[in-house]
């Protein structure tokens, strides 16, 4: 008998009728002979709605306390799950992240999960139990504090307990089909992947698609654990997540691989230029340093060619929009120290990316790319580019219309519309 480890993201578990359903999946499974442990997250938008009221007490909660307070969304959704279960004559077990094993380090809001000790979930389903996890949350070993994971977070907690306890599968349910070319909300003719490599999952994830948390690919990866991405709305046969790109690379006479995996966009990016920077030996360095200091994480970075007649150049980059404040504070404590003449904030940027294992041997991608871009009137910022992805900072203003374009660019464009969006306020 295996094991299957599913996890039900917030739209799956939104309100009680939704659970009855979730409840009756899960039960299912158990019947086809599996021994089932899952992963849930907090009920539809209970964790923003948590994050408000942190918010309407203290403009600045204390890390550790708003990581209890968010862990309860979890708690709630783990025990509603179990008795609705136990509702269908099944008998299961809710767990904590902390009484489930989970162990993380001891960063609070963005913990790293170190270590899973399922022995409390291996005795309950020894003892033939279905085993429910709150997802996104674990202790801390040293501290012994309670942490989350991440905004997302259930998706990693699920793909850990799936390495832990060597299950056969790692099903995703989520309020989509699988993993889309594009976003459905942007591209109603985005199209679902059978199957995408780890390593193009991690870019589309870092580009901003949602669909799967990036540690929980990272991990994925690491383990090798294949993931099933599915709708809990539906029958449907998902996408499957797993493979390297180097597994598939095209050999003669087999298929070849598709060139352009999806385009994906993030809204949270910020743009920072420090203008007029003396072009001296470190100075770049002083400035990074500093940003890292305060935990800044910095996405692109361009330099430009310091004008002959001042010896001086501007640095521009891009940083998560939440870090904004933070970062032109720091920076301007060195003001004097580098010398550099003042600084430009901008948040009203986005970023649109093109992801393939296939660009690395296709000529052209990033000419029929900026093309794209430029018959839809979309101006590029800034570009930056890995083996596999190509990104490009826009207007905010213009994301939409960058994404479409590039999609249907690359002919990713579906005849039909195969992209259903069943639940989920996309908060
Ligand atoms: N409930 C958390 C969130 O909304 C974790 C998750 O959904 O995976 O981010
Ligand atoms: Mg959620």
């Amino acid at each position: 008998m295996g094991i299957v480890v599913q996890k039900y993201g917030g739209s799956s578990v939104a309100d009680a009728d939704a659970i009855k359903r979730v409840a009756r999946r899960i039960v299912e499974a158990k019947k086809a002979g599996n021994d089932v442990v899952v992963a849930v997250s907090a009920m539809g938008d209970t964790t923003d709605d948590l994050l408000d009221k942190a918010h309407a007490v203290s403009p600045l909660p204390p890390a550790r306390e708003l990581d209890m307070l968010l862990t309860a969304g979890e708690r709630i959704s783990m025990a509603l799950v179990a008795m609705a279960i136990s509702d269908l004559g099944y008998s299961a077990r809710s767990f904590t992240g902390s009484q489930a094993g989970v162990i993380t380090d001891a960063v609070h809001g963005k913990a790293k999960i170190i270590d899973v000790t399922p022995g409390r979930i291996e005795s309950a389903i020894a003892e033939g139990h279905i085993v429910i996890v709150a997802g996104f949350q674990g202790v801390s070993a040293d501290t012994k504090e309670i942490t989350t994971l991440g905004r997302g977070g259930t998706d990693t907690t699920a793909v850990a307990l799936a390495a832990a306890l060597r299950a056969d599968v790692c099903e995703i349910y989520t309020d989509v089909d699988g993993v889309f070319t594009a976003d459905p909300r942007i591209v109603p003719a985005a199209r679902k992947l059978d199957r995408v490599t780890y390593e193009e999952m991690l870019e589309l994830a870092a580009s901003g698609a949602k669909v799967l948390h990036l540690r929980c690919v990272e991990y994925a990866r690491r383990n090798d654990i294949a993931i099933h991405v599915r709708s809990s709305f539906s029958q449907l046969h998902g996408t499957i997540v797993a493979g390297s790109i180097d597994d598939s690379a095209p050999e003669e006479g087999t298929m070849e691989q598709a060139i352009i995996a999806g385009v994906a966009h993030d809204r949270s990016e910020a743009k920072i230029t420090v203008v007029g920077v003396p072009d001296k030996v470190g100075e770049a360095a002083r400035i990074f340093e500093v940003l890292a200091g305060v935990g800044v994480n910095i996405d692109m970075v361009v330099q430009n060619v310091s004008a002959a007649a001042t010896g001086r150049t501007d640095i521009t980059f891009t940083l998560p929009r939440a870090d904004g404040q933070g970062a032109m504070a720091a920076l301007a404590r060195i003001q004097d120290e580098v010398g550099y003449d003042k600084l430009l904030f901008d948040d009203r940027v986005g970023k649109v990316s093109l992801i393939g294992a296939g660009m690395r041997s296709h000529p052209g991608i990033t000419a029929n790319f900026f093309s794209a871009l430029a018959s839809a009137g979309v101006n590029i910022g800034m570009i930056s580019t890995s083996e596999i992805r190509i990104s490009v900072i826009v207007d905010e203003g213009q994301i939409d219309d960058a994404v479409r374009a590039a999609h249907t660019a690359f002919d990713l464009d579906a005849d039909e519309v195969e992209a259903v969006v069943y639940g989920g306020t996309g908060r």
